[in-house]
């Protein structure tokens, strides 16, 4: 049984980060700039924005917080985004999310410009991504392609099984996953007979987000467990992922742990994908002149 942990990977993909940043800053005498919106006081949201600036000041970014009251109205929250997207000093903007319920998720993001989305939550940029052509990929799904490539476990003819059918991580995940030659097999809440298909997958990526549900039953001491399943715990457990950590463990080829695993790999990916929107967009200015 091998622990995948994310620290190394994202230790690496800062430093790569680092180096784009420096060179982006002697190139264009600015850093690359993330403005982070955060609307309303959830504590967990407010300690993932927190994590989010400690992250761009480690790699050199400029990251602004504009923090809007839970009161904030949907029109005023579009009309934020619309001075940042005009704003040529951001290159990214970053909406946190869950936004307070009266405001709706869907308009809200169509107001966001493409081409300062880091997170690919635009439909316009999810649209370039299954078409294999986006300047940014979907955070999680591809901070888990980054362990598994980092620890050469290749998915090549292999057969995977993804949990979870989600747009932010079951369907780019198995999009991924399929770009990297597996055969996947995408199931949900109405899969008929879960464990005999899990116990028969070389790889199982779980992304359902029900705390500690799958137990070793869900698989064998060949399978490669991918938890991405996060959950901070009312009852002083701490953090926890949709595995039952501890009894599959000792189970299976590969895990990865909760907390440690998938989690960390999101802000290294949003680095990424916001290097890469500052890049293209000063690129594109440069070529206009
Ligand atoms: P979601 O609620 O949008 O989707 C859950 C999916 O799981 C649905 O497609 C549903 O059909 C399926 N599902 C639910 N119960 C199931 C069951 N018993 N058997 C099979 N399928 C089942 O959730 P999401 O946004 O995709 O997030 C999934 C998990 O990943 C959550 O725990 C979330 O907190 C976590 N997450 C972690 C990160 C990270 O940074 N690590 C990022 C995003 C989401």
């Amino acid at each position: 049984m091998q622990k995948l942990e994310s620290k190394p990977v994202v230790e690496k993909i800062r430093e790569q980060v680092l180096q784009k940043s420096d060179a982006f800053q002697k190139k264009y005498h600015r850093k690359p700039h993330l403005a982070v919106i955060l609307v309303g006081d959830d504590p967990a949201s407010h300690v993932y924005v927190r994590n989010k600036h400690v992250a761009c000041e480690k790699v050199g970014f400029q990251s602004t917080n504009h923090q809007m009251p839970a009161i904030t109205q949907e029109q005023e929250l579009i009309s934020h985004i619309q001075k940042l997207n005009q704003d040529s000093a951001v290159d990214a903007i970053l909406i946190q999310l869950p936004l307070p319920s009266h405001i709706n998720k869907e308009r809200v993001l169509a107001h966001l410009d493409p081409h300062k989305d880091p997170d690919c939550l635009t439909e316009a940029n999810l649209g370039k991504f299954f078409s294999g052509n986006s300047v940014v990929k979907p955070c999680t799904p591809w901070g888990v392609m980054r362990i598994l490539e980092h620890y050469n476990i290749s998915v090549t003819g292999k057969d995977v099984v993804v949990i979870g059918r989600s747009l932010i991580v079951g369907k780019p995940m198995a999009c991924l996953l399929s770009d990297a030659n597996a055969t996947v097999t995408l199931c949900h809440s109405k899969t008929k007979n879960l464990a005999e298909k899990t116990n028969q997958a070389d790889l199982v990526v779980v992304a359902a987000g029900k705390p500690r549900f799958f137990g070793k039953e869900y698989f064998n001491a060949k399978s490669v467990v991918i938890d991405v399943g996060i959950h901070g715990s009312g009852s002083g457990q701490g953090l926890c992922g949709d595995v039952k950590y501890d009894e599959v463990y000792p189970q299976v080829l590969a895990i990865t742990p909760v907390p440690g695993g998938v989690g960390p790999m999101t802000i290294s990916t949003l680095l990424e994908n916001t290097m890469a929107l500052a890049e293209a967009r000063a690129q594109k200015l440069e070529n206009k002149k």
